[in-house]
């Protein structure tokens, strides 16, 4: 960890992102979506064309030279992966397609193998749809009972009512690090030692934790631990499964064919070990050995440096959109990243999106993928403006002026 924290030094941050350089609808571009996906650094566009100019080839059983080029890079980036979670083995590091791939190889896994009937999941209110559906799938096949953490109006969960639903019925808990619509930073390590006492296994949703918060598995003892490589500067159809050696090797394969098998006969099939076992056909190597740059990149400037600027911009943003009148923040947790959602008074979201958009402004608007959620808060949808490293406070004024444009347009 570090302890002093050196400023980020954002025109030159900015020049590393060269798709932020552009007119959009005539305006410089404003990108908020950065909950949706961040950019991508030139580090990591070089990575990319390098490997296809230079490397490209099949990994792992090739004897040439460029297949292992092509193997090695690759197997660096599960070791800067090991390094980033601080993962006691690098074999408990799978590479998936993202976030909501991990999740169901674990549904489909662990879950069909050791979850029966009568068996209680818990998740909570704040989940994104790939952290409900593979538990609702599983619940229908075995006959498992999914339960849901509440939260309060701030968008806080209830630990409270947590720890009231946890008992020996409780096998498995599923929970989000950060709230992707409203920000909201859960306390995760009281929920995994919550669960662990009443012998529960616990998986971190990380997709939108990994690019803001210091990662530490072994810390955490979280079970399993997801996160998807497009929110943190890295490609799109890569993500990581972290888990436990133990559960890992105690769980049946997910995907057959290729690569995850020892030998195969038309009788018998034996199986390969971790991590290949959970790794079937071939995987999507470029942007794997991509992400050791992603993560380079985010190491480079210094996550906690990251962090502390990014929280400046939600403090500021935060200041100024209170500053709006008939407009709402949506989520005002204790502990948040840089999100912020909001409601306009009498003004729909998409409305608010579209004409944004005109001005050059992208941001999110809709349910964001948690339906239950913007239920629980009685709203349809909000509109979302998400903040990375290389967003400035003169975006975050942009932003302002855009959404008193909108008001005024729509009165
Ligand atoms: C984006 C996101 C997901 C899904 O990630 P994919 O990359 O689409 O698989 C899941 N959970 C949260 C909190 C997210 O933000």
């Amino acid at each position: 960890m570090q302890s002093v924290l050196s400023p980020i030094d954002i025109q030159r941050v900015r020049q590393d992102f060269p798709i932020l350089d552009q007119l959009v609808n005539g305006k410089p571009l404003v990108y908020l979506d950065n909950a949706a996906t961040n950019q991508k650094p030139v580090s990591v566009l070089n990575a990319l064309a390098h490997y296809y100019e230079h490397d490209n080839a099949n990994i792992h059983r090739g004897i040439h030279t460029l297949a292992e080029r092509a193997t090695h890079d690759f197997e660096l980036t599960r070791q800067k992966v090991q390094s980033f979670l601080n993962a006691q083995h690098v074999e408990e590091v799978i590479f998936t397609y993202g976030t909501t791939d991990g999740i169901n190889l674990v549904a489909q896994t662990y879950g069909r193998k050791f979850l029966n009937e009568g068996d209680e999941i818990i998740i909570s209110t704040l989940e994104h749809h790939s952290n409900i559906v593979p538990w609702q799938m599983l619940c229908e096949e075995k006959g498992c009972v999914l339960k849901v953490i509440p939260i309060d109006d701030n968008g806080d969960l209830l630990i409270d009512e947590y720890e009231k639903m946890l008992s020996e019925r409780t096998k498995f808990v599923s929970v989000v690090h950060v709230s992707n619509a409203l920000g909201t930073i859960n306390p995760v390590k009281t929920i995994v030692d919550l669960a662990h006492r009443v012998g529960a296994v616990v998986l971190i949703d990380g997709a939108q934790a990994s690019s803001h918060i210091t990662l530490d598995v072994q810390a955490l003892d979280c079970d399993f631990y997801v996160f998807s490589a497009h929110k943190l500067y890295g490609p799109t159809g890569m993500g990581v499964l972290y888990g436990k050696k133990a559960l890992l090797d105690a769980m049946p394969p997910y995907r057959g064919g290729g690569e995850m098998i020892k030998e195969v006969t038309f009788e018998k099939t034996t199986y390969n070990e971790l991590p290949y076992k959970f790794e079937a056909g071939t995987p999507n190597i470029a942007d794997v050995i991509a992400v050791r740059t992603a993560i380079e990149y985010m190491e480079s400037l210094g996550k906690e440096n990251m962090a502390a600027y990014e929280g400046e911009l939600l403090d500021y943003a935060t200041a100024q959109l209170a500053d709006v009148p008939g407009l709402r923040i949506v989520g005002q947790a204790k502990e948040k990243i840089s999100v912020v959602s909001f409601v306009l008074d009498g003004i729909h979201h998409q409305d608010t999106g579209v004409i944004l958009d005109q001005m050059g402004i992208a941001v999110r608007t809709g349910h964001h993928c948690t339906q239950p959620l913007m239920r629980r808060l009685g709203i349809a949808g909000t509109t979302r403006a998400s903040f990375a490293v290389y967003n400035t406070k003169d975006e975050i004024d942009r932003l302002v002026q855009g959404i008193r444009r909108v008001q005024t347009m729509m009165a």
